[in-house]
């Protein structure tokens, strides 16, 4: 099954490049991501072409208001020359944010980036414990994070997010409040903590090494609201927090349900109608781009705006709109759940309340 993508009928849109290279493969990671030795090297190339001819078949309105380069590690190829050739559908003021692993990135290849037009770096810490990084398998240190930090800075990115996660095998709630702490010293733009997911198919999974419980999670995570409220970070997603209009603008869009062109193996995309996936195996991927067919597709599905509407759009601070969505299906779910405490209506507005948030998964569940 395959389909040229049409994105852009109601804007603002945002583009998704997937980069689907790692240098290692973490023991938590369900993504697509191919470690990056000698063999798949040799498909940077012919990946980054068939890119941009993915690019070129999709049938654009108007210039994406923003784009983002995630994976897998995107440093790891290019990613400048890359912009260089994607930059044509990306409008002049947008928000252009790189994912970045510690260790894949030079002051010099930083610069490039800058100049190229990406304009905002998310950088994967995870932990500030080099124990707790080994333990999932990433190979960087804290202080292969510090140096990165460091040079993005200099290299002019003043839009930085730092990615962490609580709930990793041996983590105690101290190496987690220290984990906080060195983040918020270094004062960056954006920080997202999510827990960690044992997702099958990892080798998290198989392995099942001891994991910090339910009730220990949950008391990070209260930490983590607590301790960023307090650095003077907004909570404007369940899982996001910024300084004041340092939200992920490309994030925004899909919390609020718009649309988005995914390129490359197993990205994802939505239009106004429908939502679809490409299909993974690169080899595939190259060979209908080189032979100009559109990239194959995994799966595609009509869109239920109102349930995308009402899930996507609680995970945000600022909640569902009652004029944006006929919501009347779920009326009564809504209300039990207002009965609970854990949503509430203020200002025309559906939100999860402080007490709903923790539980927000429940909450999603019984709505649908
Ligand atoms: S760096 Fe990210 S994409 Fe790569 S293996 Fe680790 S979790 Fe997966």
């Amino acid at each position: 099954m395959a389909a040229r993508a049409e994105v852009g009928a109601v804007s603002p849109w945002g583009l998704y490049v997937h980069i689907p290279f790692c240098p290692y493969r973490c023991d938590y990671c369900d993504f697509v991501a191919l470690p990056a030795g000698p063999l798949t090297r040799r498909w940077i190339p012919r990946y980054l072409a068939a890119l941009v001819r993915e690019a070129e078949q999709a049938r654009w309105q108007g210039l994406a208001a923003t784009a983002f380069y995630g994976g897998g590690t995107p440093t790891l190829v290019p990613l400048a020359e890359l912009h260089g050739q994607l930059a044509r559908f990306v409008a002049p003021d947008a928000e252009v944010t790189a994912e970045a692993n510690p260790g894949t990135v030079t002051a010099e290849s930083l610069r490039d980036m800058r100049r190229a037009g990406i304009n905002r770096l998310s950088l994967g810490l995870q932990a500030a414990q080099d124990h707790l990084l080994q333990a999932v398998h990433r190979l960087h240190t804290w202080d292969d994070f510090l140096a990165a930090y460091r040079v993005a800075r200099e290299a002019g990115f003043d839009r930085v997010n730092v990615d962490l996660m609580y709930g990793l095998p041996g983590q105690t709630l101290h190496d987690w409040r220290e984990s906080l702490d060195r983040v918020c010293e270094l004062a960056p733009e954006h920080i997202s903590a999510y827990g960690l997911q044992v997702e099958p198919g990892t080798v998290l999974y198989s392995r099942r090494p001891p994991l910090p419980d339910d009730d220990a999670q949950a008391e990070m995570y209260d930490v983590a609201r607590e301790r960023l409220a307090g650095a003077g970070y907004e909570h404007y997603e369940i899982s996001n927090w910024c300084r004041p209009g340092m939200a992920s603008r490309h994030n925004l869009l899909y919390w609020r349900n718009r649309q988005w062109l995914g390129l490359g193996v197993g990205a994802a995309s939505q239009d106004a109608r429908r939502r679809w996936t490409n299909a993974a195996p690169l080899a595939a991927y190259c060979e209908a781009l080189e032979a100009g067919r559109p990239a194959p597709i995994r799966d595609e599905e009509q869109r239920d705006r109102a349930s995308d509407v009402l899930v996507l759009g609680l995970r945000l601070s600022e909640g569902v709109a009652e004029a944006d969505v006929d919501l009347s299906r779920f009326g009564h779910a809504i209300d039990v759940h207002i009965e609970r405490g854990w949503l509430q209506w203020g200002g025309g507005r559906l939100r999860l309340t402080a007490a709903g948030v923790p539980v927000a998964n429940r909450v999603w569940a019984d709505l649908l």
